[in-house]
């Protein structure tokens, strides 16, 4: 599905991925967890072709982006919004969106900027959906919304792989989502990958338990 080896990007002089190697297998849901400034939204716009490698290699089959910060059209509908999604020649039929995510069946008609944020992000995954893409990578879909909805979402996505076969890379600050969802996950810093692995052996690594997960160090220090 998707498969990047030695990837470096550079912005001018400065290096932001340095080497980074990752896969995602068919109907896979991975996660790649990183604190601000670690290079997710540029291994995600590289993936999408917005940037290009300095060097190394990125293969993919079917892939659709859904950008950090949503980026709807505040002034069109939900529905054509979607529409945006398909690309030319494809069916720009909405309905099998709505049978997806039946929530935003609702809102249908109301502009993008009238929606909550929780309702904007599933519109932008809605939106992803119509190019019928087999991985969807998704970059911070928690960004600025309640646990409550953020909980909606990952079931929506827990759905759509388990009912559609749809495999996720799901580019996250966030790790208890990451790993609540996602089975396996890399650890993505200073645009390095520093570990990978199954989730659950991930969240009770003590590392990744201090700088991801909130826990505090067993020694309890007060910095
Ligand atoms: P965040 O969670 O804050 O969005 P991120 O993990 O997505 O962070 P990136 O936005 O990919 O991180 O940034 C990685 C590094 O590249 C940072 O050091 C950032 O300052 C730098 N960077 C990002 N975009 C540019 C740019 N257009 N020009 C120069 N440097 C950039």
């Amino acid at each position: 599905m998707i498969k990047v080896e030695n990837l470096v990007v550079k912005y001018g002089q400065a290096t932001a991925l340095d080497g980074i190697s990752l896969h995602v297998e068919a109907g896979e849901m991975v996660a790649l967890v990183g604190a601000n400034g670690a290079g997710k939204s540029t291994l995600a716009d590289t993936l999408s072709g917005i940037l290009k490698p300095f060097s190394g290699t990125v293969q993919s089959t079917k892939m659709a982006h859904v950008p950090e910060g949503r980026q709807l059209f505040g002034t069109l509908s939900v529905d054509d919004n979607l529409k945006l999604g398909a690309w030319k020649g494809q069916d720009r039929d909405t309905d099998r969106i709505y049978e997806m995510l039946p929530e935003l069946q609702r809102v249908r008609k109301q502009q993008g900027r009238t929606l909550s944020g929780g309702q904007q992000q599933m519109v932008a995954v809605g939106r992803a959906l119509m190019s019928q893409p087999e991985v969807l990578v998704i970059d911070e879909l928690s960004l600025g919304l309640a646990p409550r909805i953020v909980s909606i979402l990952v079931e929506n996505l827990a759905e759509l792989n388990r009912d559609h076969g749809l495999g996720v890379l799901l580019v996250e600050q966030n790790a208890h989502i990451a790993f609540s969802l996602c089975h396996r996950a890399y650890v993505l810093e200073l645009g390095r990958i520093t570990h990978e692995g199954k989730s659950e052996d991930l969240a009770v690594s003590p590392h990744i338990a201090r700088a991801y997960l909130g826990e505090l160090s067993e020694l309890g220090s007060e910095d």
